[in-house]
C-alpha cells in the first residue's frame, strides 16, 4: 500500500464515494488502484449494511471497528497472467 493509497483510503472512509467527485486526481487514482477500489466496494457494503439497520445510529466503537477491519482487507497483486 503505498502513501497514496493510504491517503485516498483515509478520505473515503472519512467522506465516501463523494470525495471523487470532488477529486478528479483521486478517482484516476482509484480507477488504476485495485487495492483502492476493493477498499471502496467493501466500504459501500458496510455503508449499505448500516444503512439495512434499524435506525439508530452504531455506536463510534463498531464504526471504528468497521473501518479498521475493512483496512485489513488486502488484495493480492495480480500480475496480469491470468483471469
Ligand atoms: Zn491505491
Amino acid at each position: 500500500m503505498t502513501r497514496r493509497c493510504e491517503r485516498v483510503q483515509e478520505t473515503l472512509s472519512e467522506h465516501g464515494r463523494a470525495y471523487l467527485a470532488r477529486d478528479p486526481d483521486a478517482r484516476e487514482h482509484v480507477s488504476t488502484c485495485a487495492e483502492c477500489r476493493a477498499f471502496l466496494v467493501a466500504l459501500e457494503e458496510v455503508d449499505a449494511a448500516f444503512e439495512a439497520l434499524p435506525r439508530h445510529q452504531p455506536p463510534e466503537e463498531v464504526v471504528q471497528k468497521v473501518i479498521e477491519a475493512v483496512r485489513g482487507i488486502r488484495v493480492t497483486e495480480d500480475d496480469g497472467s491470468r483471469e
